[in-house]
């Protein structure tokens, strides 16, 4: 790892240490078996809970451990260094679902939903994507319509992180279908945990003090090619009445609540791609190390040095811009282009880092007796999710075109 000594204070540092060795102890000998069975790992969930990690920039009058976004981000880098299926629950949790609420809600919202999420009591959850509208969110179908003091939601949500697992979600409807993106509104929504059974047995992920709402039910898990034991399916709402109070920011202005929201998940996805090519190039550096070809160690031919020079390079790369997007977030300061170029940055590198380390781990590396065929296919989701990398690509020349006054 390059020095990065300028972006870091000293709860940083501990934060680091404290989890890598909490990955390193608990998740990394259990990482692969839960690929393997695409289990959610409710055991680690509890044990992430005790230590605080599902709340760490928020206060502690809402159950966080009142530290910052870079301690957030640094946590979510040091479990993907390891296993990405655990880092996406608490990134995702974080920015995601404990977020807006922090940013856009009320006190009251705030001590109903943020508290339990926050203390690690509950799992979250945010609906933006539907079956037909992802990198065009705004034309979102799913349907609010009032009826006396409260709002009747109709739709489905898709691709949902936690999205059988969480009990509180911030989803998007379009409540004045007339004016495009500008008539969706966020609302905040309850249900139980679908794994009711296991989050009771470990004592995590479930609260009898949120009422579940009648008709917000769940689809089923969604198989994919990485992030195996993290639980993704679809949303479904059918006359769910969700009450005036759970309507989050404001009536038709909810698109900028989940933009704003997309932001600040950008920066975790790249932690997260950040964590991947550094776990990544780390067992590369091991394993050629050790593995001899023609009476060398693979690591001494140059051609191989070169190619994890460029690894190491591009990691430092990413972490200097996703540490500066993250002050910038932390300082209230514009950052939509730097999260989006971070994201954009680091998931690349984590995508070409991984594919690397499998290439150099050569048959070994193709096969699941090591863990890099694992990153490698937990990397791509990087490349994709919280907006892919042409839709980033368009976030960031609208941005450098508006600088150069070019779009208004
Ligand atoms: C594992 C996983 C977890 C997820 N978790 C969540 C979650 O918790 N909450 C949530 O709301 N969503 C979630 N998503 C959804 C995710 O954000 C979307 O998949 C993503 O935004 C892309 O949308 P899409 O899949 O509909 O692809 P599409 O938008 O259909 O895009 C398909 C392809 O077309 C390209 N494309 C689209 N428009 C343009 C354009 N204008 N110019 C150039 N190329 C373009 C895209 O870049 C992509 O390559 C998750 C997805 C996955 C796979």
């Amino acid at each position: 790892m390059g020095d990065l000594s300028l972006f870091l204070e000293d709860h940083h540092e501990m934060m680091r240490d404290m989890v890598r060795e909490f990955a390193e102890a608990e998740i990394a000998p259990v990482a692969a078996q839960y690929d393997e069975s695409e289990d959610f790992p409710w055991d680690n969930g509890k044990k992430m809970s005790e230590i605080g990690l599902f709340g760490i920039p928020f206060e502690e009058e809402y159950g966080g451990a009142d530290m910052d976004l870079l301690a957030a981000v640094i946590a979510v880098e040091e479990l993907a260094r390891v296993d990405a299926s655990h880092s996406i629950m608490v990134g995702a949790h974080t920015s995601l679902a404990c977020t807006p609420i922090h940013r856009w809600g009320t006190e009251e919202q705030k001590r109903r939903f943020l508290k339990p999420l926050a203390s690690g009591q509950v799992l979250g959850g945010f609906g933006l994507t539907e079956p037909g509208s992802g990198s065009d969110s705004g034309a979102m179908r799913t349907s609010a319509v009032k009826k006396g003091d409260r709002w009747i939601l109709n739709g489905q949500k898709t691709w949902i992180t936690h999205g059988g697992v969480g009990e509180i979600f911030m989803v998007g409807a379009v409540t004045s279908p007339e004016k495009g993106s500008r008539g969706i509104t966020a609302f905040l929504m309850t249900k139980e945990s679908c794994e009711l059974e296991e989050a009771k047995r470990v004592g995590f992920g479930h609260s009898d003090d949120l009422e579940p709402m009648p008709g917000f039910t769940v689809g089923k898990k969604l198989r994919k090619l990485g992030w195996n034991a993290s639980d993704t399916r679809e949303l479904i709402f059918e006359d769910v009445e969700v009450p005036e109070e759970n309507v989050l920011g404001e009536i038709d202005r909810g698109f900028p609540v989940f933009l704003d929201t997309l932001d600040g998940g950008r920066v975790g996805i790249a932690a997260h791609a950040i964590g991947i090519a550094q776990g990544a190039l780390e067992q590369t550096i091991r394993y050629t190390g050790e593995r001899k070809q023609f009476n060398k160690k693979i690591h001494e031919f140059q051609g191989v040095q070169f190619m994890l020079a460029e690894a190491q390079t591009r990691i430092h790369a990413a972490r200097v811009m996703t540490y500066h997007a993250a002050r910038l977030r932390m300082d209230g300061k514009p950052h939509k282009q730097e999260a989006a170029m971070a994201k954009y940055f680091a998931s690349e590198a984590a995508m070409d880092t991984t594919i690397m380390a499998v290439q150099l781990h050569g048959g070994y590396g193709y096969s699941r007796e090591y863990p890099v065929e694992r990153m490698m296919r937990d990397a791509k989701i990087t490349e994709i999710g919280e907006g892919t990398t042409e839709i980033l690509k368009i976030v960031i020349s609208r941005e450098m075109l508006k600088a150069y006054g070019e779009v208004t």
